[in-house]
């Protein structure tokens, strides 16, 4: 039997910091785990953030937005560093991501909080607490109160200085972010749960409405609503309730902060970031971390776990998703750990070698 080759391009924007180092490790990864599961990448390696604009003088060359656009998926390093702060020229390297987020048309933040049993300890919660968390935040990230208009600075009838903002939600916003939160509960363990606060504001009714709606489309999902003030509550009290949670793009910010503390583990945590079609976005939730970039002190690990939401979310391999998954959890039962999640009594190791443990995990030779 012959068994047919599939090819997928991937773009690689390493950025800056830490960012070339992680993406180095997850690309190795994925070429290993394409040459075993009959996957073939090719990989294109763009500038993006603080190293475009040292490069060309903009956080995102269009060459860079081309190929990006061109691609079947993205992997992102991280962007920014002090070294670019305050820069004469007001060209923040920050502002690549937005317009890469824009150029992308990616509407869905999907971040993954889970506490891995050899990490526990790292939760800032109680190990009963903590214990088997496994939760992902689906967050709208193109409307709502950061984009709404109108917005700005004006006087109000006393003279006194005000600042205002609009939560605006359309329709077919709440409609397709609905839809991907769905899709991704039915990848899990069928439980949703939209957030809102349809007690108060008329965007959040329309929210509640609108996801009953679409709701009708996914019987196989178990839905349930709960309003953002007791699901921030709920996410300490009891975050082992949570499988999917839907919610707009303010409350997301919040919630999904929340949700990463409780893993403990920044270098740990991946994020993919989803469009109707086109491809999509996937990265670390950690920055450029400046202070340990170029020392080979890096946690690959939240970038390698980036490269298996890209599998699982723009390319639909699941297997080989899941085989890196098992590979990261291999190499820390085998005891290895960077600096981030040390403690005494397990092997500490820099970037490269964490890298290299997890091909080890991935290919079965250890
Ligand atoms: P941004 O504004 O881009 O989110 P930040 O300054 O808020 O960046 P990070 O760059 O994520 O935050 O760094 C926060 C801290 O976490 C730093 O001390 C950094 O060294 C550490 N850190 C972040 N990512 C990693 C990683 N992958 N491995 C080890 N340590 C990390
Ligand atoms: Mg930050």
């Amino acid at each position: 039997a012959t068994s047919k080759v599939k090819h997928y391009s991937i773009t690689l924007l390493p950025g800056d910091g830490i960012g070339p180092e992680v993406i180095s490790v997850a690309k190795n990864a994925l070429q290993l785990i394409g040459s075993l599961e009959a996957i073939e990448f090719s990989f294109k390696e763009m500038p993006v953030g603080g190293s475009a604009l040292d490069l060309v003088g903009v956080p995102l060359p269009k060459e860079t937005l081309s190929a990006a656009q061109e691609s079947d998926a993205v992997l992102l390093g991280a962007i920014g560093g002090y070294k670019w702060d305050n820069n004469e020229k007001h060209l923040k390297p920050e502002t690549g991501l937005l317009q890469l987020r824009e150029g992308l048309k990616v509407f869905a933040n999907l971040r993954p909080a889970t506490v891995l049993p050899q990490l526990v300890d790292a939760s800032t919660l109680k190990k009963e607490v903590a214990e088997g968390v496994d939760l992902m935040v689906v967050r709208e990230l193109t409307g709502g109160i950061y984009f709404g208009k109108p917005r700005g600075f004006s006087t109000n009838e006393n003279g006194e200085e005000i600042g205002y903002n609009t939560e605006v939600y359309a329709a077919y916003e709440i409609d397709r972010i609905a839809r991907i939160a769905f899709e991704t509960a039915r990848k899990r363990r069928g439980k949703l749960c939209s957030v809102d606060k349809a007690n108060v504001l008329e965007a959040s009714m329309l929210w509640r409405r609108r996801v009953c709606e679409i709701a009708t489309d996914y019987p196989d999902i178990e839905l349930s609503h709960m309003y953002v003030d007791n699901a921030a509550m709920q996410l300490v009290r009891n975050p082992k309730q949570f499988d999917t949670i839907v919610t707009n793009n303010i409350f997301g910010d919040i919630l999904s902060d929340e949700a990463s503390m409780i893993t403990g583990s920044i270098g740990m945590l991946p994020s993919a970031s989803l469009g109707e079609s086109g491809p999509g976005l996937f990265e670390p939730i950690h920055g450029s971390a400046p202070d340990i970039a170029g020392q080979d002190k890096a946690n690959p690990l939240a970038t390698v776990l980036s490269a298996s939401m890209l599998l699982r979310y723009a390319l639909g391999e699941e297997k080989a998703a899941k085989r890196i998954e098992d590979a990261v959890l291999d190499a820390l039962n085998r005891g290895y750990r960077t600096g981030d999640i040390h403690s005494t009594g397990y092997t500490l190791v820099g970037c490269k070698e964490m890298g290299e443990e997890v091909l080890k995990s991935i290919d079965g030779k250890v």
